[in-house]
């Protein structure tokens, strides 16, 4: 069993529901248990013009490969209708790998960490709800560094209900 951060988000199609059956379908997946959700954030897209993002990170516990899970995750997603048309448009559903345990991967179809988590705002704070004190990453770099250097901006917590 490794712990696994899973990045979500969703522009199209009433996000927050996208996200809840997104929740859905990660707590059904096979040698895996749903560990934990944050709250759920509105960030400003990365693209110009698009709506705003919902966004939300989940905690994994799983016996998954990595690919394995990235094929399943690919296919939450296109049963949520993504479609892939430019990059970072639109899109009814995104689940990105964070972390992974603790490790590093670099293949043509994944890389964890995340390349841009460091950036992402819409991340590392929903990832800071789940995550314990001092998580580190494979590089070393804790939660909080990261959190430091990346301000709260662009970004609106929800209320949990
Ligand atoms: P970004 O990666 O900047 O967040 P995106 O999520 O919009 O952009 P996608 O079109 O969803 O990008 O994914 C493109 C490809 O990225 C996927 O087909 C997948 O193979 C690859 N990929 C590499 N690393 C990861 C990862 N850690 N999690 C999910 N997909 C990944
Ligand atoms: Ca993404
Ligand atoms: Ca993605």
């Amino acid at each position: 069993m490794e712990r696994i951060y899973i990045g979500m988000g969703s522009n199209l199609a009433d996000p927050a529901e996208q996200l809840r059956s997104a929740i859905e379908a990660l707590g059904q997946l096979s040698q895996t248990s749903l560990a934990g959700v944050s709250a759920f954030y509105q960030s400003d897209s990365l693209l110009p013009g698009q709506p705003r993002y919902t966004n939300a990170v989940a905690a994994l516990d799983s016996s998954l490969a990595p690919l394995e899970l990235l094929d399943a995750l690919q296919a939450i997603e296109n049963d949520q209708g993504r479609e892939r048309l430019e990059r970072w448009g639109p899109r009814t559903l995104d689940l990105d790998i964070l972390l992974f345990g603790d490790r590093l991967i670099d293949e043509p179809r994944l890389k964890v960490p995340h390349y841009q988590i460091q950036e992402r705002a819409f991340v590392l704070y929903p990832l800071a709800e789940l995550a314990p004190q001092g998580l580190r990453l494979p590089d070393g770099r804790t939660l909080p560094d990261l959190l430091a250097a990346c301000p709260f901006v662009g970004l609106e917590r929800l209320p949990t209900d």
